[in-house]
Parts: structure tokens; sequence; C-alpha cells
């Protein structure tokens, strides 16, 4: 069996972690070589924009910098490029922006930012789409599907009115199948009851993303800085200037990028404004082909349940089973060991025809969520050179490209018009200091809900 890792809360930190190892995952084990960038930040460095955080949203802000012709952009990454969630996630880009329920999306912001919201939901993927073509990433993109699945036959009622509302509301071509066209068509796992299917959506590898965006990025003169942490940050004049261990940064506009690692003590204006969590991931051993079989395991789909504490799941190339879910509250080797029994468990109950299934490959990441479940994209009210993007609530593939996207127009000048709830301030968490707590409680009732009502 191999070890749990465990992960340092970002909560608890002063400063963020730094000059780390690769995270060993199945991604890591299968991108080939990491692309050239760098190095350590060695002396002071005056740039038009730079970037603190290397993922998606900082790698993608750059790419999209660089083709608009700004002359020097940095990127301020304090461990690998794509260290954080990037390298290291479930691999589904979908239409999503954060995690509000569609059904009331309207209830909530009225039928025009509903309708934004949809549009912009949409976009998202479509940036994810070409930013691969545009930048020619090979990045194994699999055919286009997500299948939301009843885990359970009181969900199946849900389930097709979620699809009715997505067809007439927002015109989106969704299918409801039944358990016999699941089974039958896509994989007949143990708690199928039926499923909502999104033409749109599409898995592909993640750390190949991120090499891609780097080579690009660089290719296109951004300079991408590794084991460089930002340490402070100051004004002087109309520059902010960014302490790292060996220079400072002074920058016309400053890209915020943390999402999950960030350490909320660096950033006054995000301080109480996220609840970083944790999301991991199993690999199993590769089926053979009589399991593949015997589970009609045909689909390259994406894959989650209709849990809130969903489980996301799909097939790898080599015939692997990837599946993913809620980690725990602290990330220590014991809490670690014990989920990933937990989830081995998850697997033996939705693929049975899987025989004694093992995990070759085990990890977790921080994902951020926000008090209003939804990402923010947005530029200081008070600074129009301060510009942050995060809080993705565990499904920020697409939206994290889209939103570095989304910042390099709005530096470039731009007409930008995301809809104004993407762009609101980020709220602060009532009773911040309780954010644990208040998670573990949210937690249990969410099993609850899940299991049980
Ligand atoms: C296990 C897991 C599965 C997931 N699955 C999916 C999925 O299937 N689909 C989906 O849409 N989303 C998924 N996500 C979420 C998605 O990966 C993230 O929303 C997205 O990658 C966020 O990108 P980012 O660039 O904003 O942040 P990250 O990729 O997390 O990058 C933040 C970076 O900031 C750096 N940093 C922090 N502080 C500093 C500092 N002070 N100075 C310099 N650098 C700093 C960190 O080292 C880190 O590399 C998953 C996440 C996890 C953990």
């Amino acid at each position: 069996m191999i070890d749990a890792p465990s992960y340092p809360d970002p909560l608890g930190m002063s400063r963020p972690l730094t000059a780390q190892p690769v995270t060993p995952t199945y991604w890591q084990a299968t991108a080939g070589t990491a692309p050239d960038d760098d190095g350590r930040l060695e002396s002071d460095l005056d740039c038009d924009v730079a970037i603190i955080g290397g993922g998606y949203t900082g790698l993608s802000c750059a790419y999209h910098l660089t083709k608009l012709r700004v002359a020097s952009v940095a990127v301020i990454e304090a461990n690998q490029p794509g260290w954080g969630c990037s390298g290291r996630n479930g691999s589904f880009a979908r239409p999503a922006i954060g995690r509000v329920p569609h059904a009331d999306w309207e209830r909530k912001w009225g039928a025009e930012i509903a309708d934004a919201m949809f549009a912009e939901a949409l976009a998202a993927l479509e940036t994810a789409r070409k930013v691969i073509q545009e930048a020619d990433i090979d990045c194994d993109v699999m055919p286009e599907g997500w299948l939301k699945i009843a885990h359970r036959a009181g969900r199946v009622a849900a389930l097709q009115r979620e699809g009715d509302l997505l067809r007439n509301r927002y015109g989106m071509a969704v299918e409801f199948l039944d358990a016999k066209r699941l089974a039958a068509e896509h994989v007949a796992c143990g708690d199928g009851y039926g499923a909502l299917r999104w033409p749109l959506s599409f898995a592909m590898h993640p750390l190949k993303l991120v090499y891609g965006l780097v080579r690009a990025a660089r290719g296109q003169g951004a300079v991408i800085f590794r084991d460089t942490p930002a340490l402070g940050l100051d004004k002087d004049g109309d520059r902010h200037v960014i302490s790292t261990p060996r220079g400072l940064v002074r920058a016309r506009h400053l890209v915020i990028s943390t999402n999950g690692y960030t350490v909320e003590g660096l950033f006054p204006k995000l301080r109480h404004r996220l609840l970083p969590v944790m999301s991991n991931i199993v690999v199993t051993r590769p089926m053979t082909l009589e399991e593949k079989q015997a589970g009609n395991f045909v689909t390259s789909d994406c894959m989650s349940d209709a849990r809130t504490l969903l489980h996301y799941y799909r097939r790898l190339p080599d015939d692997r089973i990837m599946l993913g879910g809620k980690g725990p509250v602290r990330a220590t080797p014991r809490q670690m060991a014990a989920h990933r029994q937990e989830l081995l468990r998850v697997i033996e109950r939705k693929f049975p025809f899987m025989k004694a299934p093992s995990v070759e490959y085990f990890w977790g990441g921080w994902v951020a969520l926000t008090p209003d479940s939804l990402p923010h994209i947005t530029t200081a009210e008070d600074d129009q050179s301060l510009h942050y993007a995060l809080g993705y609530i565990g499904s920020g593939v697409s939206c994290s490209l889209h939103a570095g996207r989304r910042i390099a127009e709005k530096i470039t000048g731009q007409q930008v018009s995301l809809p104004t709830p993407l762009t609101a301030a980020l709220p602060k968490y009532p009773m911040a200091a309780f954010r644990r707590l208040g998670q573990r409680a949210a937690m249990k009732w969410y099993a609850l809900k899940d299991e049980r009502l």
C-alpha cells in the first residue's frame, strides 16, 4: 500500500510553502518531462504585470497578456508551475462557475444576470478549448460529455427536473438516460440509477496542460519564476512592490492567483474570505479486459454522482479508474489514510466488476470555497491596478483559465463585462475564526442529506 501524504493547512500558515518537491500523482508519472522555466528569481525585477501564483489562473493570464502584446509579464510561483491544484486535479473541464445550483440562479439574481452567468460558464469552457487549440497543447483531450449520475433511486426525479430546467430555461441540450441506457451506452456502475448527460465538458491531462501553458507563455515572452514566494506587498507611487526572498518585484499591475493556497496574512484584501478545503483522488490499477467488458466501461465521459459531497470519476487512457471526492478537514497522515480507504470503498461500490481493486496513486489538494459559493474575478475597489481571481469551489479548470484571460483583457483596456456576482468584492466569512468548525458541521449535514434524505 502506498503511503498516505499529509498537507499542512494554509489557514494556519504565516508564509506559503516554498520549493516543495513535485507532488507524486498519476499525472506527474505520465506527463513526460517538465518544460524549462526561469528558475528562482535572484535579483530585483521591473515589469508591467506581476502575477503571484503559477497555476492555470496565473499561467493563462500570462499567456493572454503576452498574446495581447504586453511586453513584460512575470509569474512568481512559490513552488513549480502547476504545483497547486492545477497540476493535480480531476481533469474535468466543465461549463461551471461556482456551485450555486442552477435552480436558484433566476430567483437569486434575476433573469438577465442568470442568462449572463450561464453564457459566462459556456464561455469559460470555450476559453479552455481555445487555449488548448491555439497554443497547440497536447494534453490528451477526450471527446466531450459529462454524466451526472443519480446514486440513489430517490435522486432520479430531482435529476429529471434539473434536466427540464437546463433544456427549457437555458436551452442546454442535456439528455436524461435511465439506468438501462446508462449501463448499455456508458458504464454499468453499481449505483447508477439514471444520469443527466451534458454534451459539453471534456477530460484531459491536467499537468500536460500546465506544461503546455508554460511553454506557450514563455514562448511569447513571459518569465515564470519557480521557488519564489511572494512574502510581502507594498506600494511605491503607482508601482506594486512585491518582496521575495532574493529580490523585489516592481510592477504596474498585480494579479493575485493563489486560490486554495492563499496565505491570507500576506494579502489583507483576502483575509477571512476563503476556505481551503481538501479534495482527494485515488487511481486504481488498470482494469483487465474482462473487468472492463463485465462493466461495459466504454465511456470516456467525465462523471460525477449527484451528491453535494460529490464523487467524480473517469476511465483513464490506460484503463485505470480515477475517482475523487472530499478529503478530511485536517489533512494529517492518519486522516488521509482513512480517506484513501473511504475512496477505495466507493470504488468497490460503484465498480463491482473490478475484482480486488488496488490503489496505485493517491493525493490531495486544497480547493478554495467562498462565502457565496462563487469565484471572484475582480479588481480592488480602491486600486484599479490590483486584480484577483480565485474561489473556484473545486470546479476551476475552465473557470480559472477563463479568469486569467478576463483579467488580461481588463489590464489591456478591453471592454470586459463579466456578470456582477463575479466582479463583486469577495465577501468575508462571518465568524471567520470558526471556519473549520463550520466546515465540520456542514460536512456532517451534507453527508446525511446525500445518503438518507
Ligand atoms: C484533487 C482536486 C481535484 C480537482 N478536480 C477538478 C476537476 O476535475 N475539474 C475542475 O474544474 N476543477 C477541479 N479542481 C479544482 C481546480 O484544479 C482549481 O480550481 C484550479 O486548478 C485553480 O487554479 P489556480 O491557478 O487558481 O490555483 P492553483 O493551481 O492552486 O495555483 C495556486 C498557486 O499559487 C502558489 N502560491 C500560493 N501562495 C503564493 C505566494 N505567496 N507566492 C507565490 N506563489 C504562491 C501555489 O504554490 C500554487 O501553485 C480540483 C482540485 C483538486 C485539488
